[in-house]
């Protein structure tokens, strides 16, 4: 699928020393500083159109937007590559609830997500794939798991056992009991008579009435989710078998911990016995007015809806950033009222004859965004900066720290 409209980026003067990124990694429940590498590979898992770009959405791909900054400011080649899940469970939901065809449906809210994802001057991946488009690859992926052993069959749909990988449960480090809990929360189905284990996972769903199917050597059906996004990211990633791991970051919202990604790693390794992924990045989850935003609750925020009525895109990113990525975070109205008061005040202060000094500034961006993307440190700096120069301080180049506001925080005014 194509993926929105390439962006330029500004390159940093080389005066400014850029360090190693150290990302706190779930799988090793720790800050852990990336190897330096010439060459960088992030799979963010996407989204399922069934629903517009909401803030959750947009915190998690600003999250990766702001790694993949960073590791090109280090001077790296990024190899960034996202899914769409345009065939799955509750995308049929909503078109059968609402009269309509489910690729229309998967098309429209795609378009949507494209249009925020540009104004919200995100860098696009270089392969934007949907499952749909992608399905000889997920049907060799599933047969890789076929002839591994590492899967059964449950009447005609086919099952891949979790306890296949030693390492089952190792990235996401959570009790079999919360497992059992958000599994079923999560799409998963651990009650369904005939599992081995409650916890295995669907890779191939047989053609159910009235659904669409694609013709596979397992008869007609659907791909399970996990193994989506497994076929996708060894395909368009394309691991270097000499590396310890087949990818370098595994993105996603925090919801993906369990069981999507530790899944979709499970079920990689059984077919490449590499490693899946170095590291395993989590965004935090967006409510609202002190309740969790969700799409059961009707609350959400639609990015959309806020940049047509005015908000600038700039300012959305602004108020996301102003809170550590991997926290959750309250969204409110005064929020986003102080963050667009502070952009039109970054903007006056960037148009400025003469500023206060910059290089600090852009030093201590880079140092907080090193520290596993420590935003509101950066944020912070760039408050005393204005705060210098509306009192009155000279020496900076207005220029420069508008251009490496763009390079490293995707701040275009
Ligand atoms: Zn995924």
């Amino acid at each position: 699928m194509r993926a929105w409209p390439d962006l330029y980026i500004p390159q940093l003067h080389s005066r400014f020393q850029v360090p190693q990124l150290a990302l706190f990694n779930t799988s090793a429940q720790t800050i852990e500083t990336l190897p330096k590498k010439s060459h960088y590979r992030m799979y963010v898992c996407g989204i399922t159109p069934y629903d517009a770009t909401h803030l959750g959405h947009a915190a998690t791909y600003l999250t990766f937007d702001l790694i993949n900054r960073f590791l090109r400011a280090m001077g790296a080649k990024v190899d960034f590559v996202q899914n769409i899940t345009d065939i799955d469970d509750p995308l049929l939901e909503r078109a059968q609830r609402d009269g309509v065809d489910w690729k229309v449906l998967a098309q429209s809210q795609v378009d949507l997500f494209i249009g925020d994802m540009t104004d919200l001057h995100i860098i696009p991946p270089q392969n934007y794939i949907g499952v749909v488009e992608a399905m000889p690859l997920v049907i060799d992926a599933v047969q890789k798991l076929r002839d591994a052993g590492t899967t059964y069959e449950v009447g005609s749909d086919i099952y891949y056992r979790v306890h296949s990988d030693s390492e089952f449960g190792e990235r996401s480090h959570y009790s079999q009991e919360k497992m059992l809990e958000i599994f079923a929360e999560r799409g998963g189905d651990p009650k369904k008579p005939g599992k081995e284990d409650p916890l295995d996972a669907l890779v191939w769903l047989s053609q159910r009435e009235g659904e669409p199917g694609w013709p596979s050597p397992f008869g007609a059906g659907r791909p399970g989710w996990h193994i989506e996004c497994c076929a996708i990211a060894l395909h368009y990633l394309r691991p270097d078998a000499s590396d310890d791991y087949a990818i370098d970051i595994q993105g996603g919202g925090s919801d993906l911990i369990f069981p999507h990604h530790e899944m979709s790693a499970a079920q990689s390794r059984s077919i490449k016995g590499q490693k899946f992924a170095r590291s395993y990045v989590h965004s935090g989850m967006i409510g609202l007015d002190g309740e969790k935003m969700s799409k059961s609750l009707g609350n959400l925020v639609f990015v959309s809806k806020l940049i047509s009525s005015g908000v600038n895109p700039a300012a959305i990113r602004w108020a996301l950033m102003g809170h550590p990525y991997a926290a959750d975070l309250m969204w409110t109205d005064s929020l986003l009222a102080q963050s667009t008061i502070d952009i039109d005040r970054l903007q006056l202060n960037l148009a400025r004859m003469e500023v206060a000094p910059t290089d600090e500034v852009i030093a201590e961006i880079i140092a907080a965004l090193s520290q596993n993307l420590d935003t509101p440190r950066a944020l912070d700096a760039i408050k005393r900066w204005m705060q210098s120069t509306e009192a009155g301080a000279t020496g900076g180049v207005a220029g420069e720290l508008s251009r490496a506001l763009d390079t490293l925080l995707g701040i275009a005014l």
